[in-house]
């Protein structure tokens, strides 16, 4: 007999956790099925960058609509999101200033807290950096980071304590549908049955989409991330997008500096292919990059690497909305920046499944509309593809 409930979510990442959140606050009893545990795919991986600066506004109102949250952590949702303000500083190079400029302005409109920064301000900021290179930056005095994992453990804790289900080791492998409506899923664990059917399953949502009859342009994005060590002269900084240097880092606990790279990544492997290795070369090119904003980290050393995979879309940009059967809904292609948005996606996502729409955030612009007409989401002051 197959279990019956008010919908299921499939994937227990950010995604999937927040909208059993915010479906449960609606008095709704979901059932999140995870082919693993809480957090295994890229959740689990995430930098945890909490910053609103985009391109794109409707990016910018999802990451400003979720900062709500991360700043209340406590008595919008309870428990712990490990939220760190830090201050952000998104760095430029001088060919894009002018687009800088035009983004902060969007952002100031929106009511974000964001300025422009000039290299000596940056300097009494951050002592320790190069400022020589970029003309502007612009600064978010209230960002920082979060702990993805606590972030989505306490939302499932909290969707939990209003009536839904985390149903751990358990892969859906068949997706159900009667007259052109989704009616359940075939797993591991049995067959369960609801009238809603959300696709959350991150780098694999593809295979997902497949068993609902609905092909998605998606790809998978391999990202490698490394720890190092700080010298004690580096007491702190704060967290940085360095688009001039095609890297991000921000200051890790016990005195550690997480960095990244935003390109050399890896495009088109298998969901599952490894994640256990970073590729030959990545820490050095990482380890160089990072001194020549922070010289004074060539006294610092390896803590460790790792690596994460997400899904990404032809635009670098989600896809939230109705796909193939009614009933069925999808919420992938986070493209490498999906885990600040979390809270508005899983809010958004509620309203559009009990409401017909999305109330928060307008998330229209991210249906899968899109790629039948060619209308790719662009920001309206783009900088390059964050990816590349
Ligand atoms: C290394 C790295 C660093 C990142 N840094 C940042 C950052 O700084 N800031 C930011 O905003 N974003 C960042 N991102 C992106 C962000 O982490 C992801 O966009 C976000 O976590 C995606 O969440 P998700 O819930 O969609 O997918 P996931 O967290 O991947 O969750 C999908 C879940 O679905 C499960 N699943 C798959 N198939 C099935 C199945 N058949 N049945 C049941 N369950 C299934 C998986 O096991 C997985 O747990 C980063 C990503 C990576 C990889």
């Amino acid at each position: 007999m197959a279990k019956t409930c008010d919908a299921i979510i499939i994937g227990a990442g950010i995604a999937g956790a927040s909208l059993a959140f915010h479906l449960a606050r609606r008095g709704l009893k979901p059932v999140v099925l995870e082919r693993r545990f809480l957090a295994a795919g890229a959740t689990g991986r995430s930098s945890g960058l909490v910053r609103m600066h985009y391109d794109l506004e409707a990016e910018s109102r999802l990451a400003w609509a979720s900062f709500h949250y991360f700043r209340n952590w406590k008595e919008v949702v309870g428990g712990e999101c490990g939220f760190t303000r830090t201050g952000f500083l998104q760095i430029v190079a001088p060919a894009y200033t002018a687009k800088l400029r035009a983004n902060v302005t969007m952002h100031q409109r929106l009511g974000i807290p964001s300025l422009l920064v000039t290299p000596d301000d940056v300097k009494r900021l951050a002592p320790e950096f190069a400022t020589d290179d970029f003309e502007m930056a612009a600064y978010e005095p209230e960002s920082g980071y979060a702990d993805p994992v606590s972030t989505a453990q306490s939302f499932l804790t909290a969707a939990r304590e209003r009536g839904a289900e985390l149903v751990q080791e358990c892969r859906v492998s068949g997706v159900s549908a009667t007259g052109g409506r989704v009616t359940g899923v075939v797993t591991q664990r049995g067959e369960f049955s609801a009238p809603v059917v959300v696709n959350a399953a991150g780098a694999w949502a593809a295979e997902i989409g497949k068993l609902a009859g609905v092909a998605l342009p998606l790809d998978t994005w391999t990202h490698e991330v490394a720890y190092l060590r700080r010298p004690a002269s580096i007491r702190h900084h704060p967290t940085v997008i360095d688009d001039s240097l095609s890297m991000y880092f921000r200051p890790e606990t016990g005195g550690l500096t997480l960095v990244a790279l935003e390109d050399g990544n890896r495009f088109g492997e298998a969901p599952d292919a490894d994640t256990e290795h970073v590729a030959k070369g990545f820490v050095e090119k990482a380890v160089e990059r990072l001194c020549r904003r922070m010289p004074g980290m060539e006294a610092g050393s390896l803590h460790s690497a790792h690596v994460g995979r997400d899904g990404i879309s032809p635009d670098q940009r989600a896809m939230m909305g109705q796909a193939g059967p009614q009933g069925f809904y999808v919420a992938c292609g986070f493209s490498g920046t999906g885990f600040k948005i979390g809270p508005a996606v899983g809010a958004c996502l509620s309203e559009l499944i009990l409401d017909g729409r999305a109330a928060t955030v307008d998330i229209s612009p991210f249906s899968l509309k899109r790629f039948e007409t060619g209308e790719l989401l662009k920001g309206e002051h783009a900088y390059q593809s964050i990816w590349h």
